[in-house]
C-alpha cells in the first residue's frame, strides 16, 4: 500500500510564561598577555569586536599587560591561537563568577572612589542611602571649597534599563574633575551627582536574560496518522530592559520610583497596580532609593539651583509639570534656560531636543522628582531623555561618545546660567 508521507508540517510556538534568567559568569577566565610586538598587539585587536572577549585592559602599548575575559566557548580557540603563535599568556581569574561583587560597585563606585582619593581637594564621595538590596546610593559631591555655594544636582537611572544615563552622569564628573580645562565650573558652582540612583535594577537589567517558555507543537502526518510531538523549551532573547526598583511584590517586583515621591502621588500617569511598568509603590517614599534623595535634597535645597533628572529616550528637555498641563509659575524662565541647553547641544552634532513641559510633551505622570523639588521650592527642575540608541535603550557602544559629548555641552550652558544669576 501506498503511504503518504507529509513534511513535518505544523510547529506551533506559543509563549506560555515570560521571565528572568539570571546570567552568569561561571566559567568565564581572564588571560594576561604581555604585548611585546606590534604583530602580537594586532593580533589581541582582533578579538577586541567579539562577543566572547571582553577587554579589561586596552591594547595600547607594547610591554603593558593586557586582561581579557573570555567565555567558556572560546576559551579553547583563544589558548590554541597563543600556543600557536608563541605568546605567552596567563590566567588571572580562574572563574568569574567568584570575583564579581557587583558591575557597579566595580566599575562606577571604583572610578568615584579613586576620583575623591586622587582629587581630596575638589571630590567627597558620600553613600547617602542604600538600595533596597544593600547597595551603595553612592552621591559625588564636586566642590572647589567653601559652603552654601550654589549646587547643580543631577541624578541618573532612576529607571534602570535607560543605559545612556550613567554614562552621561560620569561623563560630567569626569569633565569637572580630571580636566583641568574645566576648572571655571566648580569655582563658584557645586556639584552633587548621582550616577546610579537605582543600582538593583541597574545590576539586574546587566544580567538578566528575558526568556520565553514555549510549548513547541511539531505535528508530523501520514495519511492514516497524525502524530504529535509536544515539549517545552526556553527561549533566551536579550537582556531584560528592567525600570523599577527590585523591591519585592506579591505578584510582581518593583516600583516606579519616579511615579513615588510625594507630588500628587498616585494620580495621573501612575498605576496602583504591581505589575505595570508605572506602579507608584504602596506609599509615597516607600523605595529606600527615592527616601535618599529626599533625605539629601531636603537638607541641601537652600543650595541646590538646579536639578537634573537624567532618563531615556527622547531627545526632550522637560520642566515641571508632569502631573498637570497647567502652566509652572516661571514658565519663562524653564523655557528661556532649557532654550540654551538645547542650543548648545544643537551646536555639537546637530541633535534638536524639544523643551516643553512634562505632561505636554511626553505623558502626564504623578509622584515624579521633578515636580517634587519644584513644590519644595527648587525652581530649576528638569527631566533630561538623552536620545535613543539601539532598540531604544541600549545604545550601542560607538553612540555613546556622541550623546556623552553633546549632553556635556549643555551641562556647560546650564553651569554658566546658574554661575551668571546664583553667584554674587
Ligand atoms: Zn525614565
Amino acid at each position: 500500500m501506498k503511504m503518504k508521507l507529509y513534511a513535518l508540517n505544523l510547529v506551533v510556538f506559543i509563549s506560555l510564561i515570560s521571565t528572568g534568567y539570571t546570567f552568569s559568569y561561571d566559567g568565564y577566565k581572564v588571560y594576561q598577555v604581555i604585548p611585546k610586538t606590534t604583530d602580537v598587539a594586532k593580533l589581541l585587536k582582533t578579538f577586541e569586536n567579539n562577543e566572547h572577549f571582553d577587554f579589561w585592559s586596552d591594547v595600547r602599548f607594547l610591554n603593558i599587560p593586557v586582561d581579557i575575559m573570555v567565555s567558556p566557548f572560546a576559551q579553547h580557540l583563544f589558548e590554541a591561537v597563543m600556543e600557536k603563535e608563541n605568546i605567552k599568556y596567563t590566567t588571572t581569574v580562574n572563574n568569574v563568577e567568584d570575583i564579581i561583587v557587583s558591575r557597579i560597585e566595580k566599575n562606577i563606585n571604583a572610578y568615584l572612589e579613586r576620583l575623591a582619593t586622587d582629587y581630596p581637594d575638589i571630590v567627597k564621595t558620600e553613600v547617602i542611602g542604600r538600595s533596597f538590596e544593600g547597595r551603595n546610593l553612592t552621591l559625588i559631591r564636586i566642590s572647589s571649597g567653601g559652603s552654601n555655594k550654589p549646587t547643580i544636582f543631577a541624578e541618573a537611572a532612576i529607571h534602570a534599563r535607560e543605559w545612556i544615563a550613567p554614562p552621561v552622569a560620569l561623563y560630567v564628573i569626569n569633565q569637572l574633575v580630571e580636566n583641568p580645562e574645566n576648572a571655571n565650573m566648580i569655582q563658584h558652582v557645586d556639584w552633587a551627582i548621582i550616577p546610579v540612583l537605582n543600582p538593583d535594577g541597574y545590576e539586574y537589567t546587566h544580567t538578566t536574560l528575558e526568556c520565553f517558555l514555549s510549548l513547541i507543537t511539531v505535528g508530523h502526518s501520514t495519511d492514516r496518522q497524525l502524530f504529535v510531538f509536544k515539549s517545552l523549551t526556553i527561549n533566551c532573547f536579550r537582556l531584560v530592559f528592567w525600570r523599577k526598583t527590585r523591591t519585592p511584590g506579591s505578584i510582581c517586583d518593583g516600583v516606579d520610583a519616579n511615579r513615588n515621591f510625594d507630588a500628587v502621588w498616585n494620580a495621573r500617569g501612575a498605576s496602583i497596580w504591581q505589575c505595570d511598568l508605572t506602579y507608584a509603590g504602596f506609599r509615597v517614599f516607600s523605595e529606600l532609593e527615592t527616601q535618599a534623595v529626599r533625605n539629601y535634597v531636603l537638607s541641601h535645597k537652600q543650595d541646590i539651583k538646579l536639578f537634573l533628572d537624567i532618563h531615556s529616550f527622547g531627545r526632550w528637555f522637560l520642566y515641571p509639570w508632569a502631573y498637570t498641563n497647567d502652566d509652572v509659575d516661571n514658565l519663562d524662565e524653564l523655557r528661556y534656560l532649557g532654550q540654551l541647553f538645547s542650543d548648545a547641544i544643537y551646536s555639537v552634532n546637530g541633535t534638536v531636543y524639544t523643551v516643553d513641559s512634562f505632561a505636554s510633551g511626553l505623558y502626564y505622570a504623578s509622584g515624579t522628582s521633578v515636580d517634587w523639588v519644584k513644590k519644595n521650592g527648587i525652581n530649576l527642575a528638569y527631566t533630561i531623555e538623552l536620545p535613543p540608541g539601539g532598540s531604544g535603550f541600549d545604545p550601542p557602544p560607538t553612540s555613546i561618545q556622541p550623546v556623552v559629548e553633546e549632553t556635556w555641552a549643555g551641562f556647560k550652558a546650564l553651569h554658566n546660567y546658574i554661575q551668571t544669576n546664583f553667584v554674587h
